[in-house]
């Protein structure tokens, strides 16, 4: 690596093109105090969408889009049969997000891309950068359905019937998404047969805080932790709260607290690696002076190790279903990301690029998940971490400097020259 890197490649990033991008990109959708609110496949994210397209036609690469909306800018190789390196994240965020989770993995790519042709550098095989639709999941649950189904996790007609918040559903929103861009290249959606891409690598904030902690500039990924995702409906019954006596009562929100606390003992970890989540809470009739007849809420578990993911999440139906006294209860699993474990090869690439660029590295695991998890069966597949102030992230007040997303796009570069010339 040391040796074929050559200096004008990272010389070529253009630290305020890239920065002028981002911060172009959180103008479409923009919220108080710096945040960015573009959920997947609103008005929004079609604008952002075609200011990265506009980039892409002016970079001199080919556009196209597959039956699930993923969009891929192609950078020719001097071999066009060879398999193609592919390099994106997403561009759809949270409802109250932040500016650089998942948009700056997709301009960076197209940075790096760029960078390569205009330092006037060749690469054998093609390269690739993709934005994955509806990583994010907030709009449509669950999340990375674009890399989901082109991987082949699950067919791309799964989600059809999945509605938002106003009843708009999946397949009706990607629909009006498809012909909004009707102009644009169609492309058949996942790997064709034998075609699968030599590699995939995602550049992405840390969105915790141990690069910043332990003042490091790059994060080489080594793998993905595992996440389960449950609906727990507790159903009781509806009572006045002035004159219906306690011992009577079939209260969904009292049975809903004897759930959490017993699911609170199950994933009870002294090492704090098993992550337990109820960040969602829907109470029926949700009136201060009537007893609940339904509660709705959501479990997001995670963890590093198949075993205990498998385990732990195999026990939460029977544990709700023994700790509600008055009510039934109802568990539906909705998403599974197993944990991934990426082979060797890509994260070797980016430790010897980060090496080479003179830049401090460190080996670890991502705690969030990311399309990156689906591509692992497909092909080799890392990802690029840089330093996320406070480990902040999914709010208005993400931030990483201009300078620390440079110099991890100078590394995403060198991986991508270094694998396309493989
Ligand atoms: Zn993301």
């Amino acid at each position: 690596m040391t040796d074929t890197l050559p200096p004008a490649l990272p010389a070529a990033i253009d630290e305020s093109r890239q920065w002028a991008r981002l911060m172009g990109m959180a103008m479409l959708g923009a919220i108080p105090h710096d945040g960015v609110n573009r959920e997947a496949l609103t008005p929004l994210d079609r604008q952002a969408r075609r200011l990265l397209v506009t980039w892409a036609i002016e970079a001199g690469l080919t556009v196209s889009i597959d039956e699930m909306n993923n969009l891929f800018l192609r950078h020719e190789g001097t071999d066009p049969t060879a398999a193609p390196v592919l390099s994106g994240s997403h561009m759809d965020s949270q409802p109250s997000g932040g500016r650089f989770d998942g948009i700056w993995g997709v301009v960076a790519a197209l940075e790096a891309v760029q960078a390569i042709r205009e330092a006037g550098l060749a690469t054998r095989r093609p390269i690739e950068v993709v934005s994955w639709t509806n990583e994010e999941g907030g709009r449509f649950a669950p999340g990375c359905m674009g890399s989901m189904a082109w991987s082949g996790h699950r067919p791309a007609t799964t989600w059809d019937q999945v509605a938002d918040g106003a009843g708009i559903t999946f397949r009706a929103a990607l629909d009006e998404q498809m012909a909004a861009e009707a102009d644009l290249p169609r492309r058949p959606l996942g790997p064709q047969p034998g075609a699968a891409p030599f590699a995939y690598v995602e550049a992405h904030i840390e969105q915790g805080p141990r690069l910043e902690a332990d003042l490091l500039d790059i994060g080489v990924v080594t793998g993905i932790q595992g996440s389960r995702w449950f609906l727990v409906d507790i159903t009781g019954q509806s009572a006045h709260a002035g004159t219906t006596p306690v011992g009577l009562r079939r209260d969904a929100v009292q049975d809903m607290v004897r759930a959490i606390e017993a699911l609170n003992r199950l994933t009870e970890d002294p090492e704090d690696v098993l992550r337990f989540t109820v960040g969602r809470v829907e109470v029926h009739p949700n009136s201060s002076n009537s007893v609940a007849d339904r509660v709705r809420f959501s479990i997001d578990l995670r963890h590093p190790d198949a075993a205990v993911l498998t385990a732990k999440g195999d026990a939460i139906a029977a544990t709700v279903q023994s700790a509600v006294k008055f009510c039934t209860a109802q568990v539906t699993e909705r998403f599974t990301a197993m944990p991934a474990t990426f082979q060797p090869d890509v994260p070797a690439a980016v430790e010897a690029a980060a090496a080479a660029l003179g830049l401090r590295s460190l080996r670890l695991a991502s705690g969030a998940f990311h399309d990156a998890q689906f591509l692992v069966p497909v092909c080799p597949t890392g990802m690029i971490f840089v330093p996320s102030r406070g480990g902040i992230s999914h709010n208005p007040a993400e931030y990483s400097s201009p300078e620390q997303l440079a110099a991890g796009t100078r590394v995403l570069a060198a991986t991508l020259y270094d694998l396309a010339n493989r």
